[in-house]
């Protein structure tokens, strides 16, 4: 056996779409370049990933979370868009729009529809989430990474987030819309006054999950939205117990950039549970593990180095290095900077 006590053989990423897809590529370009220490080519990287994204459209079961990592990392992403099939053509949007169908604001590509229609007749055949994404990777991940990269959903079980908005046409004066139509038709311009997450209490981690986090070498919260992509995974019942039990350190990334989040609506998502909107906070919303928390360390932007010791005060071991994953070097450097953080001696 060649590992060693600083060998990482085993990573474990909890990951929510783009920020999560873009951080993977660059954690693995960190591997097989040989910057992130301990890391090889032949470390294992399972990746957890959000699926409370999920719903049915037209028919057809979308995991836009799982897709954004599958496609990211098998190189069929539209790389401008950051989500979606390269090279997409939309007929079928247009048919459908042409029908008069709804909803409208929410549009298929022709090529990504093939995903769909695999995993929803996969799921009609009775199989689960987990297995349709094992087939669906044999595709997109086996050719170019072999064994060493796992894509789990985070249940196999149906897991909603809702988000509550003010309606003043509604008796209760809110309404409460899916995380989609809060995302794309409201464009999270409106006020997210509450995050339900539906079905969470009811639903089990899907097969190998806790075990991918018991058994790592170390545990990655990626820079993905701490609310409806971290916040939804850890709580899967029996996730954030087992983040907090594994021998792993576990080391977070901040989303949350300066005054706001990079892309996306981590600020309306933090606002939302009451969470200010700075790298140090939702670090300490994530909370130190030796108070009752999942964090072993927490990057911080190097804009954010005011944030630091806050967040040793709050039991939290804490860097500020740039976190802007403009190319796969430079997220390659944040994936090195992360393990260090949790791995060198204090
Ligand atoms: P989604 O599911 O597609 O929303 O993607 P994730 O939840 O995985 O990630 C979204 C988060 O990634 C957003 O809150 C962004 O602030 C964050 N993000 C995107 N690009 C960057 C970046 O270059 N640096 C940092 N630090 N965060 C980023
Ligand atoms: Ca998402």
């Amino acid at each position: 056996m060649s590992s060693s006590a600083s060998t990482l053989r085993r990573i474990t990423v909890l990951s929510g779409g783009v920020g999560g897809a873009r951080f993977l590529q660059g954690l693995f370009h960190g591997l097989r370049s040989g910057v992130v220490p301990g890391g090889s080519a032949d470390t294992e990287v399972t990746v957890v990933a959000n699926t409370a994204d999920d719903w049915w459209i037209h028919g057809l079961k979308v995991c836009p979370d799982l897709d954004t990592v599958m496609y990211t990392l098998g190189d069929g992403i539209d790389v401008e868009r950051g989500w979606g099939r390269r090279d997409e053509t939309w007929s079928t949007r247009t048919e459908l729009e042409a029908y008069g169908v709804e909803p409208t604001w929410f549009g298929l590509g022709d090529r990504d529809i093939a995903t769909h229609l695999v995993r929803t007749q996969m799921l009609e055949a009775g199989y689960t989430l987990s297995q349709v994404t094992e087939a669906l990777c044999r595709r997109w991940l086996a050719p170019a990474y072999g064994a060493s990269v796992r894509l789990l959903p985070m249940s196999d079980d149906r897991v909603e987030t809702h988000v509550a908005v003010a309606d003043p046409d509604s008796p209760s004066g809110r309404r409460v819309v899916h995380f989609q139509e809060y995302w794309v038709r409201l464009r999270a311009a409106v006020a997210a006054e509450a995050v339900l997450v539906v079905g969470q209490d009811a639903a089990t981690p899907a097969p190998g999950v806790l075990e991918a986090v018991a058994e790592a070498d170390l545990v990655v919260l990626p820079p993905s939205n701490p609310v409806v992509s971290v916040g939804t995974i850890l709580g899967v019942p029996g996730v954030r117990d087992a983040v907090r039990a594994t021998s792993a350190p576990v080391v977070g990334l901040s989303p949350i950039v300066g005054p706001s989040h990079v892309h996306g609506m981590a600020a309306q998502m933090l606002a939302s549970i009451g969470v200010e909107v700075s790298a140090g906070a939702v670090g300490e919303h994530y909370g130190a593990r030796a108070a009752g928390g999942v964090l072993n360390g927490w990057l911080v932007d190097e804009r954010d180095a005011a944030q630091l010791s806050r967040l040793e005060q709050a039991g939290i071991r804490a860097a500020a290095v740039p976190l802007m994953m403009s190319d796969h070097d430079a997220t390659a450097a944040m994936a090195a900077a992360a393990v260090s953080l949790v791995t060198a001696p204090a």
